[in-house]
Parts: structure tokens; sequence; C-alpha cells
């Protein structure tokens, strides 16, 4: 069984990290879009979201607003392939992370502001796993 991986460009980690500076102090959040191939996730498609939360500690989004992205991306046949959000200290995913990963199980990217780290995860019949993250250039 190969591992599952994350495929994103250098390009998106960019707008990934501005949108995320420019949020500051608050968590940022994004949805990743894409496709999965064998066992490789490839974001075609980063989707900036509010943080309804408005907090450091935690995200939310807007149901109305995630359902026009899901609607969009069905459009394009586009799948949601993971969601990404900030953190200022720590990389992996809190106790409230770990229950909307089970309601969402998709990959769950998350940046470390303190240590301008990325790692991703994936719960795995309920056992959190941590996934590669393959870095493209474009
Ligand atoms: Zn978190």
């Amino acid at each position: 069984m190969t591992e599952i991986t994350l495929l994103v460009t250098e390009n998106q980690v960019n707008s990934l990290i501005r949108s995320t500076r420019k949020n500051l102090p608050n968590e940022s959040c994004s949805l990743l879009l894409g496709d999965i191939v064998d066992r490789e996730y490839r974001v075609k498609i980063l989707k900036e979201m509010n943080n309804i939360a408005n907090s450091e500690y935690s995200f939310n989004i807007d149901p109305d607003e995630l359902m026009k992205v899901y609607q969009w991306a069905s459009k394009e046949q586009l799948n949601l392939i993971g969601i990404y959000h900030s953190h200022l200290e720590g990389s992996k995913p809190s106790a409230t992370d770990l229950t909307y990963m089970r309601i969402n199980p998709v990959i769950w990217l998350i940046y470390e502001l303190s240590e301008s780290i990325f790692r991703a995860y994936i719960l795995v019949d309920d056992n959190l796993k941590e996934v590669k993250i393959k870095f493209s250039t474009g």
C-alpha cells in the first residue's frame, strides 16, 4: 500500500503563507481543491475562507460560504481534498481539530508560524497519520 502524499506547488505554499500573515494574529483557513490520483492528493486551487471565529486558537468557516465553494468545486469537477489552517505555535492538530477531522476526513494541512513549517495529517480508522508533503515547482 503506497503512502498518502499531498502535492502542493511552491506558489500555493507562498500564497498560503501570505494569506496567513495577512490574517495575523488570527488563525487563517483555506480549502484545498483538487484531485486524488492513486494516493496522491494534488492541490489545484486554494480557496481562502474567512475565519468567522476571529480567533488566534481556532477557526470556523461559515456554512453558507462553504456550501458555495462545494457547489463551485463540483461544477469545476474538483474535490475538496484538504483543509488548511495556521497555528501560531505547534503543528499538531488540537483536540478541536481532531473532532472536526472526524467530520471532515480529508487531509488537514497545518502551518506553524513560530517554526515556519507545514505538516499534514489524515485520520485513518480514527488514527492520526502524518501525510508526506511533496513540494513541486510551479
Ligand atoms: Zn488547529
